[in-house]
């Protein structure tokens, strides 16, 4: 997913170059209504790590607990370790704050790079204004040599700013379904134009039949990690992973958490699992490689 978008399929070069040759690729529609044009889709089923540079982007920080799956946030532990310390950049601990001084950031960063969005915050938390959220998508439409990761537990609001922010091709966005309860996030996420849709399954912590796949791109799983997780049943993950599957929707296991997010290991039934949604790239552009 990249830049430009074009809408051509990734050439035998460009397939080549990045080494996707057993890239398997599956028939699906290349353009749905309502969708950014210009992607094709296919799922890359090797189990390698990616060498896909990851950077955190946090034009926000801070946030406050919405659902089940923000109770031991990583974010909020993080931030209040230094709340008090006069100059520390977490003085205030894990209060929001808008960050406008790092609106910039992506446009400095020549090389292409996967942006996890608001690592720290959630873009939609209510108490962000409205035109600071079109700022940072306007960051977002003006780098397209970065893949953008916008995660949020907070879909409506996402959904009523949609029609009045730009969709780039480069954004993926993504809504957290840690169980059931919380599978209308993803109707919202259905509604809103955004070139690849994922749900973030992380941490897991109830079965997902619930979860209505139609039109979905992406399911990353992962168990909770640190002093008072709660660890997913693997049952839960074989049959999320059967349902994405049959679906053809990609599917990326992150692991069983632990004491330490990577403690548990990554692989379930034996096999690491770590599907993307592969899409053409405009020339010279980014391919879309194993997440993690
Ligand atoms: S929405 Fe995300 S950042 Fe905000 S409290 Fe919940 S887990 Fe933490």
């Amino acid at each position: 997913m990249p830049p430009g978008h074009q809408g051509a399929a990734p050439s035998g070069d460009l397939m080549r170059r990045h080494k996707i040759g057993s890239a398997v690729p599956e028939a699906r529609p290349p353009h749905r209504a309502g969708r950014a044009p210009g992607y094709t889709w296919t799922m890359d089923t090797r189990a390698q790590r990616s060498p896909a540079k990851w950077e955190s982007w946090n034009p926000v920080t801070g946030c406050t607990k919405v659902s089940d799956g923000c109770r031991h946030c990583y974010a909020e532990r993080f931030a209040e370790r230094w709340r008090g310390i006069p100059g520390h950049h977490y003085e205030h601990g894990f209060d929001l704050q808008l960050r406008p001084e790092r609106l910039v950031l992506p446009l400095r960063w020549k090389r292409p790079r996967r942006v996890f969005v608001d690592s720290m915050s959630d873009l939609f938390h209510e108490g962000i204004p409205d035109n600071y959220v079109r700022a940072v998508f306007s960051v977002m439409e003006r780098a397209p040599q970065h893949v953008f990761h916008v995660l949020t537990k907070r879909p409506e609001r996402m959904l009523a700013l949609a029609p009045s922010l730009p969709w780039p091709a480069n954004v993926w966005m993504g809504v957290t379904v840690e169980s059931g309860r919380y599978a209308a996030r993803a109707d919202a996420l259905r509604r809103v134009p955004a070139a690849i849709r994922h749900v973030s399954a992380e941490p897991l912590l109830g079965p997902l039949d619930a979860l209505d796949l139609t039109d979905i791109d992406l399911v990353i799983a992962g168990g909770e990690s640190g002093p008072g997780r709660r660890p997913p049943q693997p049952g839960w993950l074989r049959s999320l992973r059967d349902r994405c599957l049959t679906a053809s929707v990609a599917f990326t296991f992150k692991g069983w958490g632990g004491s330490s997010q990577t403690s548990g290991g990554r692989l379930l039934d034996g096999v690491e699992w770590n599907q993307s949604p592969l899409v053409a790239a405009a020339p010279g552009g980014p391919v879309q490689q194993p997440l993690f």
